[in-house]
């Protein structure tokens, strides 16, 4: 069950007081897509994983905590200017970009590839897939860092999550080789690798369309 209420916080950055929706539980049933992107109820909660101060723009998690370096970042042109056609999904890239600015790779992927699922939900596809195309060289940015580390679950999670940006971007000989590279590492599970030989005939048969993880058990 998802339960929210509202709350005034305190903006870390400008001192202004207003009311946010604050998610307090929620729960999921079902497969999470092959991004995995979580199922229902958790995935239909995204409008409240992060906050966003209508005073001076600061967007984080938790608008009432304070990122290194975010004031900076939130005065900047780069950021005020970040437009995603969508409300929410801009929001999304500006916590991206705070992440991106602090070092954190691996922040600016997640939060990139939410803001396409924002942009999937407000049903822009052409937006949502040229986000998708921004995201890759984030993610490969963040793969590269942890090469020493490929097989830890952050790791393995980042490179289902490529595959399938590939695919649905539809970079198809990008999507066939990045899985190729999944299923030839030996030192990977075994399911890791049948999500792979999935996506791979995903992408060989040109379906850019939203997959979930339980389509690819078994293949
Ligand atoms: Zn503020």
């Amino acid at each position: 069950m998802t339960t929210i209420e509202m709350e005034t916080l305190t903006c870390a950055l400008c001192g202004a007081q207003e009311e946010h929706t604050v998610l307090n539980s929620t729960n999921t049933y079902g497969s999470p897509d092959l991004d995995c992107r979580p199922p229902p109820m958790q995935r239909w909660t995204i409008n409240m994983w992060a906050q966003e101060c209508a005073t001076c723009g600061y967007a984080a998690p938790n608008v009432d905590a304070a990122e290194p370096g975010a004031r900076e970042v939130v005065e900047s042109e780069a950021y005020r200017t970040i437009d995603a056609g969508d409300v929410l999904a801009t929001r999304f890239l500006r916590v991206a970009r705070l992440a991106d600015a602090r070092g954190d790779t691996d922040g600016a992927c997640e939060w990139t590839l939410i803001a396409v699922w924002a942009l999937d939900d407000a049903e822009d596809v052409e937006g949502a897939r040229a986000l998708r195309e921004q995201a890759i060289g984030l993610f490969k940015a963040a793969l590269t860092s942890r090469t020493a580390e490929a097989n830890t679950e952050r790791a393995l999670i980042r490179r289902m999550q490529l595959l399938d940006i590939f695919r649905r971007a539809r970079q198809w000989d990008d999507a066939v080789a990045h899985a190729q590279g999944m299923i030839d590492d030996t030192g990977a599970p075994g399911h890791f690798r049948n999500i792979a030989r999935f996506g791979k005939r995903l992408a060989e048969q040109r379906d850019d369309s939203r997959r979930t993880i339980e389509e690819a058990s078994g293949t």
